[in-house]
């Protein structure tokens, strides 16, 4: 394929990835979205493999074949509260790419002379020590969100100045490598550097921060693979990477604002928490149990019903009940709505895609700041395996969601919280909620519970 061709064809594939990310920010065009991602993929990767630079077909053929069948077997097997652990994982595999990359074109590349060396050694530094961070910062967040390493922050003693000196020696070796003093030997230290760096950034961020830190995991593999394409050459792979990374620093900096953290310190592991209490499953009053028939006979007294839905709504995969629900209690004539809080279940808008598979309508599917001052007008709240995301703790300090806005359902008159056990959330805070006079417990899965009070109802 002639150079002519083959920048024609990255041109078009750059803009459906533009159109892509464009189709992804609305629920409507989310699938055309998609559509448009992997035509342009299809388009770069049939391109770049038709470029007279490129040899060895044979090698990535049989490489591509794997890559796509794994890669096929896990996106039919992953359940959709796996999905963020999978993002993860994959995050993890552009930052091994582009550390390995970086490698390659350090030993691999013709010499240079003048500011080219200088450049180049630059984009392999870089490419390297981005790539290194996000390898063990995505294997960390696969750790925590698949439950394998305990989601409560780490916090080592003078854990912000381990993180500044490591930022501090990477650039020290960040000179010496350019200049020449220390060659292959200064990637290595960095790369051992970077690799512990990726860990501790992620290991120190607690659980209820994690969506900020997937997003921003996704950031960096955008940076990683940028810095890739700038050690090859394409600038595909430039542009795309660039998407990627200012794509996930945008989403990072709104979900930061959606939970009240600092930005910054959220990137740097948590910088100035000061974490003094975490209550973990500890009961902290009565609770009072309550039955499938006793919520019916509650909604059919009802005039105005609040549901929100959390994680343990996707767990149980209770949503087409909850839908038939909100349809039968809306045809008798009930103003049925619900609450989405920005980080409930796994992953960003993980409610949103499971009301939408259930058909519920989405102009009764309202945001926190939407419905929050409408709880006190609300006769029933059905809190559906959400926990983290309606913890009145968050408004007192010293717990790992201090600050962090939720949803007001204790102010309605009635709050029926649908969950298994008294546990904690997520973030491993017990939640004042349950032990409230006007909360009563539904214990059972999600689906279950819904299931049986359509029978009553
Ligand atoms: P939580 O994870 O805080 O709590 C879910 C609750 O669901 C648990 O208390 C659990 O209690 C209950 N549950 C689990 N399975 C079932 C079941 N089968 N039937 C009934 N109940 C069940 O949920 P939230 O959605 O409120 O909060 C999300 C948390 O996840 C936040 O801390 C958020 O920061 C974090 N997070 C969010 C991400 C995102 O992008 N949205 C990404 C990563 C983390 P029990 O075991 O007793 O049943």
């Amino acid at each position: 394929m002639s150079q002519g061709l083959i920048t024609a064809a990255y041109i078009i594939a750059a803009i459906l990835f533009i159109a892509s990310l464009s189709g992804l920010s609305s629920q409507e065009s989310a699938k055309r979205g998609n559509y448009f991602g992997i035509i342009g993929m299809i388009i770069a990767i049939v391109a770049t493999i038709a470029s007279s630079q490129v040899s060895g077909l044979g090698y990535i053929t049989i490489a591509m074949a794997v890559g796509a069948g794994i890669g096929v077997r896990l996106a039919l097997k992953v359940e959709m509260t796996s999905m963020p652990e999978l993002i993860a994982i994959l995050h993890s595999f552009v930052g091994l790419a582009a550390a390995f990359i970086g490698f390659n074109s350090f030993l691999g590349h013709a010499p240079l002379i003048g500011s080219e060396q200088v450049i180049h050694n630059v984009e392999v530094f870089l490419g390297i020590f981005i790539g290194a961070v996000t390898f063990t910062g995505s294997l960390v967040a696969f750790g925590k969100l698949s439950g394998k390493i305990n989601s409560s922050p780490l916090s080592l003693p003078g854990k912000n100045w381990i993180n500044i000196a490591a930022v501090a020696s990477s650039a020290y070796l960040l000179v010496s490598f350019v200049t020449g003093d220390l060659g292959l030997a200064a990637l290595i230290i960095m790369t051992v550097i970077a690799l512990a760096f990726g860990w501790h950034l992620v290991a120190s961020i607690g659980g209820a921060d994690m969506p900020v830190v997937v997003s921003m995991l996704n950031s960096y593999s955008g940076w990683a693979a940028a810095a890739t394409g700038f050690m090859l050459s394409n600038d595909l792979l430039i542009i795309t990477g660039a998407l990627v990374g200012s794509s996930g620093a945008i989403l990072s900096y709104i979900m930061c604002r959606a939970m009240n953290r600092s930005f910054a310190s959220v990137i740097l592991g948590g910088f100035g928490n000061e974490i003094t209490t975490n209550s973990g499953d500890e009961e902290q009053g009565e609770h009072f149990a309550t039955s499938s028939q006793e919520v019916a006979d509650a909604l059919n007294a009802a005039k105005n019903v609040i549901i929100v839905p959390g994680y343990g709504m996707a767990v149980a995969q209770a949503q087409y009940p909850v839908a038939e629900l909100t349809k039968r209690l809306r045809a008798k004539g009930k103003n049925v709505r619900f609450g989405i809080h920005p980080v409930a279940g796994r992953l960003p808008g993980h409610m949103n895609v499971l009301l939408a598979e259930a058909k519920v309508p989405y102009d009764i599917v309202l945001e926190m700041d939407e419905i929050n001052d409408d709880f006190t007008k609300t006769d029933v709240v059905l809190v559906i395996g959400a926990n983290d995301t309606v913890n009145p703790a968050a408004n007192e300090p010293g717990t790992p969601i201090s600050g962090m806005p939720v949803l007001h359902v204790w102010e309605a008159e009635k709050v029926v919280v649908f969950k298994r056990s008294m546990a904690s959330g997520y973030a491993g805070v017990q939640n004042p909620l349950f032990f409230k006079e006007n909360s009563e417990m539904l214990f059972g899965d999600a689906k279950a519970s819904v299931d049986a009070i359509l029978q009553s109802l």
